[in-house]
């Protein structure tokens, strides 16, 4: 299959947009000025149902929707398009739009090291164990999700994060002898060609290091275009450089983004997990909670049921990030903590290798454990399943319950504490 991307330039010669009004198809180009857009041949040939596509899920995972700019920077972006003022001459406008749209969220400059007096660009490294690769060549994706949270990657050139310097991440790696995981991300690395990650790989595997148990990529193109992992003239190649790492006794963990299980009911979806498989690849499945796209419990449900069944290994729900479209795609945290549990309790035990709901926030990821009440007051039980700090984790602590929240930075300490128990360490951290 020959990989066709669409985007605000090319997305009116999609056949299926003659299902659109011309109202419909002008949202797509107000919003997606602002926010970014692409999708390709198989997400609408394969994945849309078009017959119903204005509540379809991969619809609206990947073509902006109207209701995701607040009315007002709606309506000042379709003026300045309709008076066709060059596009130069809107860049202003819509970047103080973005600015809005908290293009940087959980501090995450704060998580790129300095090593030997220069600061690393490409690598983010927050939690003691795992460090993040931002490769240069992977930092785009076949298709854009409309809720992602790295979008600034591609619409805002200063909130990039990039490296191309194999022999930096290595001297980093071999440095700091706690990290066990090196997560490739974007973007989706698996943009990339095999001679790339041939190039990193092949560098990880020279400067053989005993503490690099794992190497992970994360994800969307299981989904977003398997046929990378199928018949992309180099899928074999990667495949086959997968199986060298692993012989060489470490694991490589594929970190699939899966949204929603009709993702993985494609043929070439599950042609692309089995070639996985045999490669001796795990791969293991994280999806936020999105409104419009799979906030019920069924649909959870059937996604870890389904991955399962696959040879999948449900790892994250996230709760979405407080960035780009975030109102459009909010679900409440006790929403999404009842959602979770009662998924949870549909699925046997083989499925409960997942953890969530968790926040991604500046000082860990921060799950919901569960709503309850406490000498009369009604409380959130949390817990931090990463930390800046490791000595964080597994600690239930307390917040306020609050029925609107949708987010960690709305909660307060509960029983009418000053503070979260990490808090001060964490500010002397920061500082
Ligand atoms: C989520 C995340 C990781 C990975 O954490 P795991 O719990 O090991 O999957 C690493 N770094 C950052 C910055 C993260 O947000
Ligand atoms: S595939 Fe990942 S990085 Fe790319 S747009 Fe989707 S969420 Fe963002």
């Amino acid at each position: 299959m020959m990989y066709k991307p669409y985007s605000l330039q090319n997305f009116r010669e999609i056949p299926q947009m003659k299902f659109l009004s011309e109202e419909q198809k002008f949202g797509i180009e107000v919003v997606g000025t602002v926010l970014p857009f692409k999708t390709d041949n198989y997400v609408v040939d394969e994945l849309i149902d078009w017959s119903n596509f204005e509540k379809d899920p991969f619809f609206i995972l990947n073509f902006p929707q109207r209701e995701m700019l607040g009315e007002k920077d709606f309506s000042k972006v379709a003026s300045l398009l309709k008076q066709n003022v060059p596009r130069a001459g809107m860049l202003n406008e819509v970047k103080k739009i973005r600015m809005k749209l908290n293009p940087n969220p959980a501090e995450q400059e704060s998580n790129v090291p300095e090593f030997k007096g220069k600061r690393l660009n490409g690598i983010q490294h927050k939690y003691r164990e795992i460090m993040l690769f931002f490769p240069t060549q992977g930092q785009t994706c076949h298709a854009y999700c409309t809720y992602c949270f790295r979008w600034p990657q591609f619409a805002l050139n200063e909130f990039k994060f990039a490296m191309k310097e194999a022999d930096q991440m290595v001297e980093y790696l071999k440095a700091n002898t706690h990290i066990t995981d090196v997560l490739f991300t974007g973007g989706d690395p698996a943009v990339m060609k095999t001679k790339f990650f041939e190039h990193y790989f092949d560098a990880l595997l020279e400067a053989n290091i005993p503490h690099l148990r794992n190497i992970r990529i994360g994800t969307k193109s299981l989904t977003y275009w398997p046929y990378r992992f199928t018949s992309d003239p180099d899928a074999d190649e990667l495949l086959r450089l997968f199986g060298k790492v692993k012989k060489r006794g470490i694991n490589v963990a594929l970190m699939a983004h899966i949204n929603h299980p009709g993702e993985l009911k494609t043929p070439a979806a599950k042609e692309a997990v089995n070639r996985l498989l045999n490669a001796g690849v795990q791969i293991r499945a994280q999806s936020p909670l999105l409104k419009h796209i799979n906030d019920r419990s069924e649909i959870w449900a059937g996604n870890w049921k389904e991955q399962v069944s696959q040879g999948i290994i449900p790892y994250y729900m996230f709760v979405a990030r407080d960035t780009g479209a975030q109102d459009y795609f909010a679900v409440t945290l006790n929403r999404a903590w009842q959602i979770y549990r009662s998924a949870y309790s549909q699925v046997s035990g083989i499925a409960r290798t997942v953890k969530g709901p968790s926040m991604s926030c500046s000082p860990g990821k921060v799950q919901i454990t569960g709503v309850t009440e406490i000498k009369g007051q009604k409380v959130f039980v949390l817990n931090f399943i990463q930390g800046r700090d490791p000595s964080w984790v597994g600690k239930p602590f307390f917040a306020r319950f609050d029925p609107h929240a949708v987010w960690f930075d709305e909660l307060k300490p509960a029983f009418g504490e000053p503070d979260f128990f990490y808090e001060q360490s964490y500010h002397e951290m920061l500082a």
